[in-house]
């Protein structure tokens, strides 16, 4: 081994001695509420394909007739020549969806956010975060040189604490007399990913119109689930239209993979200018943007509606024998590392997947095992998943 190799070889270790080693597992099949990983067939409790769309026969159509008729690559990005027309449907889909003015796509849920906090915020401006929002928020936060402040988990009063301060800040003279005004952008998750919990939207609304800060909720976790048209906790909540910055991904309940930041005209139009994920990275390919427009159509249908029905009964039924917070995210706290991977090894031995999740993902021993349920769920996989976590004493009411 040379010298480099061993010294990676080194801090590998450390990360093993720590109980945090990552390994891929390879799968050999669709997803689907079936999977066979690493050869053995397993009930998947562990996938964000919330509504069962990854491997949907119409999803997969609506990717091949892309690829027949724009090709496998989108050869530049968008501002270049790869603005095909397929992702100019999946992004008035969208709007239609979302019951927004505009839509833009980024290859990802990660790039999205990286791109608009970038493009809205410099060091002049203030951030501030839920403490646990997903690391794309708290790394695109970073990396825009905004002041970032951290509020406690949900916690109203800590947050108001901070955009007091932030407003103190900003009443100070601009170094130079050109400067814009100085801005606060709130962001959190409605459905929080590791803990399943929901955001205080209407709370969170009302403090920033009090502060005149702007509001950013990524909807991952929510959108195709809640709301009567779907379109997620926001719509539920009925504070859709005072949230600034509607962000989601494609990868979970549509089936597909992108991420997208919903909002006004001149928010796109802002982004399209300003944000670097979007200009400086070729367009997603035409199959997958073809897939998302297919996923979206479906979950704001009929049929969407049916199987987002399906989830909640699953939900429920689920929930008659684990504490949950009524979403589809179940985390089964553990604590330490070790003991959690000892969990999951044991209930994959028994033909069921449901990964453990540890630090830098969740806290230092907040270790989890994070069940996600589907619409893909019978009633059947779920008694087998209800059986084996009993079996491993991981049921929490008798
Ligand atoms: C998955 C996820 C993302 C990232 O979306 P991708 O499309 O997977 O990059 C962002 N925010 C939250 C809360 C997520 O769970």
């Amino acid at each position: 081994m040379n010298a480099f190799d061993e010294e990676l070889s080194s801090r590998l270790n450390d990360v093993r001695e720590q109980g945090l080693y990552r390994q891929l597992r390879r799968v050999d099949s669709p997803q689907n509420a079936r999977i066979e990983i690493d050869g053995q067939p397993l009930l998947n409790f562990s996938s964000n394909d919330y509504l069962g769309l990854a491997n949907d026969p119409l999803l997969k159509e609506a990717a091949i007739a892309a690829v027949k008729q724009f090709g496998a690559g989108s050869g530049a990005s968008r501002l270049i020549c790869g603005s095909l027309a397929p992702h100019h449907r999946l992004e008035e889909a969208l709007a239609s969806f979302k019951g927004t003015e505009a839509a833009l796509t980024f290859s990802s849920g990660y790039a999205a956010a990286f791109g608009a906090i970038g493009a809205l915020l410099d060091s002049n401006d203030v951030i501030v975060v839920d403490k646990l929002v997903h690391a794309c928020i708290v790394d695109a936060a970073r990396l825009s040189g905004a002041k970032l402040r951290v509020f406690g988990h949900n916690n109203l009063n800590d947050l108001e604490k901070i955009l007091r301060w932030a407003d103190r800040r900003h009443a100070a003279p601009p170094l130079t007399p050109s400067a814009r005004r100085p801005r606060t952008l709130i962001v959190t998750e409605s459905i929080f990913s590791m803990d399943g919990d929901p955001a205080p939207l209407r709370e969170l609304a009302a403090l920033k119109d009090k502060f005149g800060a702007w509001l950013m909720v990524d909807e991952a976790h929510a959108t195709g689930l809640y709301g009567k048209l779907r379109r997620g906790l926001a719509e539920e909540l009925e504070v859709a239209e005072k949230i600034e910055i509607q962000m989601g991904t494609l990868g979970k309940a549509f089936g597909a993979a992108g991420g997208y930041i919903c909002g006004s005209v001149p928010l796109i139009d802002c982004l399209i200018n300003r944000a670097r994920s979007f200009i400086f990275s070729t367009a997603p390919v035409p199959a997958a943007a073809a897939a998302a427009a297919a996923g979206v159509q479906i979950v704001a249908g009929a049929a969407g509606e049916e199987r987002r029905n399906r989830l909640w009964s699953n939900v429920t039924e689920i929930s008659r024998h684990i504490d949950s917070k009524g979403s589809a995210i179940i985390p089964l706290l553990i604590g330490e590392e070790g003991k959690a991977m000892d969990k999951a090894a044991a209930l994959r031995k028994s033909g069921v997947y449901v990964p453990a999740i540890r630090f830098p993902t969740v806290a230092h021993g907040q270790a989890r095992l994070r069940l996600t349920v589907s619409a893909g769920h019978s009633r059947a996989d779920i008694d087998l998943l209800l059986a084996a976590l009993r079996a491993v004493n991981l049921t929490s009411k008798p």
